[in-house]
Parts: C-alpha cells; sequence; structure tokens
C-alpha cells in the first residue's frame, strides 16, 4: 500500500509546486487552500471547483490529516490543555489561553528540547525529535475547531511551548507561513510570535526569510549568569545575540518592537542589581519586557520571587523607560503554565545520552543553512 502524501501543512508555494508539478496552474493551490483553512474541508472530492482529474488524483495520493487527540484538559480560569500525539512518538502538548476577548495559542514546535535551560522542565526530558509542519500548524486547527463552538478562532500564536523553533527552522517557518497568509489562517504577522532561547543564527536566517514577531528569552543580563539559565549562551554569548535583536529590530521597522522574556527566579536574577543591569543591556534596543515569574515544577531547584520583588523589578524597568508586563500564570491547575509543558515522553535516559550529541548536531546544522 502506497502512503498517502499528507498537504495539511504545506505553505502556498509548497502546493503551488505540488499543482505545477501535476500539469495544473499555480493558482489551483491557492484554492486549495482556502478548502483547507477557511472551510475546514479535508475531503479533496468536495473541493468542487479543482478539475474533477485533480480531485481524484488527490484522493488517491493525498490526504489531509491533523495530528490526533490523546486527551484535554480544562483549567478552572478558561485554559485549557491538548496532548497531540505526533509522528516523531510521544506526546507534546498546546495550551490555549483566552483572554479579554484574545485566544493565544501557545505552540509546540518540538517534542522535547535539546537546549537544557535549567529552570524548564521540557528541557529535564531531553530531546525526541521535531514536529512536522502539518503538526505545528495543525495544533492552530485544533483549538479553531474547539473555538468554533463560541464562535471564536485563534487570535494570536505564540511559539512558547514546547521545543526551541528555530532548531526546527523549514517546518516552523512553512506553518509560520501558513497562519500569516490570507488564503489560510490569515493572522497578522504581529500576533505571530517565534520565541528563541538565542539561536542567533536563527534568528538571522528567519529575518531572511519572514518579519513574524520575535520574542527572546533572556533570564539574566550577564553571561556568567546566562552560561548557568540557558547554557546555549556559551555559544551565543549576550552581544551577539543583542547584534541580531537589533538587526531583527530594524527589520520589522519603527512600528514594532521586540519582546524580551525574562524568567524571574527568587534569589537569582530578580534583584534590584539585576535590573539594573538588565535596564542597561537593553538600552539600545526597541523592545518591551515580559516578566515571567517562575513556574514551579517537582525538582527544579528554583522558587518564584516573593511578590514585592516582582513588583520592585517591574517598576525599576518601567522607569527606565520600557514597556514592561508582569505575565500572570494561567492553567497552573492543569499544568499548563510557561515551563511546565512536558508532554509524555517515556525512556528518558536512553535519550539523555543522546540529546548532547543531538544539541551539537542541530546546531551545526543551522550554522550551515
Ligand atoms: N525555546 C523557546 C520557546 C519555549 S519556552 C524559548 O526559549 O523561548 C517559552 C518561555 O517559557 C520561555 O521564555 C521560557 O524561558 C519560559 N519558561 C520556561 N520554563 C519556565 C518556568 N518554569 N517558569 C516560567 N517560565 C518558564
Amino acid at each position: 500500500m502506497t502512503i498517502k502524501r499528507n498537504l495539511y501543512g504545506l505553505d502556498r508555494g509548497q502546493l503551488e509546486a505540488l499543482f505545477q508539478e501535476i500539469g495544473l496552474q499555480a493558482f489551483r493551490g491557492r484554492q486549495m487552500m482556502k478548502w483547507i483553512y477557511h472551510q475546514g474541508i479535508t475531503d479533496f472530492t468536495a473541493m468542487t471547483d479543482l478539475p474533477l482529474s485533480a480531485r481524484q488524483w488527490l484522493a488517491e495520493s493525498c490526504c489531509l490529516e491533523l495530528p490526533q487527540i490523546h486527551e484535554r484538559f480544562l483549567s478552572k480560569d478558561g485554559t485549557v490543555k491538548w496532548l497531540l500525539h505526533v509522528a516523531a512518538g510521544d506526546l507534546v502538548e498546546m495550551v490555549l489561553i483566552p483572554d479579554k476577548g484574545r485566544n493565544t495559542l501557545c505552540v509546540s514546535s518540538q517534542v522535547g528540547c535539546v537546549l537544557d535551560c535549567s529552570f524548564c522542565s521540557t528541557g529535564k526530558q531531553g530531546f525526541n525529535g521535531n514536529l512536522s509542519a502539518q503538526e505545528i500548524v495543525g495544533q492552530i486547527a485544533i483549538a479553531n475547531a474547539y473555538l468554533a463552538a463560541k464562535s471564536e478562532v485563534v487570535t494570536n500564536v505564540v511559539l512558547m511551548g514546547m521545543g526551541e523553533p528555530l532548531l526546527n527552522f523549514d517546518p516552523m517557518l512553512a506553518a509560520t507561513n501558513i497562519m500569516i497568509d490570507d488564503h489560510a489562517f490569515g493572522l497578522s504577522k504581529r500576533r505571530v510570535t517565534v520565541s528563541t532561547a538565542g539561536v542567533v543564527p536563527g534568528i538571522q536566517k528567519l529575518q531572511q526569510h519572514t518579519d513574524v514577531s520575535l520574542a527572546i528569552s533572556l533570564h539574566a543580563p550577564t553571561d556568567e549568569l546566562r552560561n548557568v539559565l540557558v547554557p546555549i549562551n556559551k555559544k551565543y554569548p549576550i552581544a551577539e545575540l543583542m547584534d541580531a535583536c537589533r538587526e531583527y529590530v530594524e527589520h520589522l521597522g519603527p512600528a514594532r518592537k521586540l519582546v524580551i522574556e525574562y524568567t524571574l527566579m527568587r534569589g537569582v536574577n530578580d534583584q534590584t542589581q539585576h535590573a539594573k543591569a538588565l535596564a542597561k543591556l537593553l538600552s539600545s534596543l526597541r523592545c518591551k519586557v515580559n516578566l515571567i515569574p517562575f513556574n514551579p515544577f517537582p525538582g527544579s531547584g528554583y522558587e518564584r520571587p516573593i511578590d514585592s520583588d516582582i513588583y520592585a523589578f517591574q517598576t525599576l524597568l518601567m522607569k527606565a523607560g520600557f514597556v514592561t508586563l508582569v505575565r500572570t500564570t494561567r492553567g497552573d491547575d492543569i499544568n499548563a503554565a510557561c515551563g511546565q509543558l512536558v508532554g509524555m515522553v517515556d525512556d528518558r535516559t536512553r535519550r539523555q545520552s543522546r540529546y548532547r550529541q543531538r544539541l551539537a548536531q542541530q546546531i551545526s546544522a543551522v550554522e550551515v543553512v
């Protein structure tokens, strides 16, 4: 039996190329996108404006499949978390955060993560594989199907779930292209945010291909501290990261800002001297700051800061002229808060031994492209 090609997750250029390969005009690809993403149709034979022969060929050789839902959890605050089956094996998580008319979807890009940030539970499970474009963008379709009952849709997407999106570059790019394409989900590029722990070559490559919003998970104002919290900093230290950020924000144009994410950990990076150093470091970058009080998980070794320290940190940055928000914790009764996403990965030991090797491979893969 031949395996059917899953067309879900092909971006406009890829779908146009597919139709040209079978001897049809490129605009057929755009027609098909509307069926898939605007109408939610997955049966090729129902795509009535495509030539009959093309519909037959598509039905025989292609399919449109979304990740299978393993389980769904509802928080008392309205947050929804899904566990999804993906081809790389295991499960990934995605989280929908409804808030004052916005529906923000926090999307995963990898099963586990190679980066091993010391305070993130996803990193603790090691790395087990990349999601395909269809598995990334399919998360939006699943959330939209859920929201349809309320006549709502996903309004914002953040790639802040499991994984490092810039280390799964091509599928991530195809997925974000579909998110912002008017023939597909039609989200504003301002409302699609790629979040990175600081993979500098990935930021530079992103700039060559798109202008979606960018968030940097900074967490420390000095290399000494960041090397401990975000080990990829040893490869791409803060000065290099800041250069890449300045270039990216120039590329976004004067009306847009970068987002700096800073997870506050008690006694580690939440004191006045850290806030002052951060304000100085960011003074030449057009950005706003999101402070994320640490969300605990068993064995993390870190604690959430006391409220007065969070407030003092925020006040200092605001006085220095930065728009600074403290992110409220959502969905912690269903373990859906930032850094609590772990999916369910078995066989962690074997993975742990493999993942340092994969880290090296992944980083060099980004460097050569
Ligand atoms: N790898 C990407 C995207 C995933 S992390 C990145 O690093 O940006 C999404 C955000 O949650 C990051 O800013 C991350 O540092 C933060 N985070 C991770 N663990 C956390 C925790 N336990 N508490 C609060 N924030 C956390």
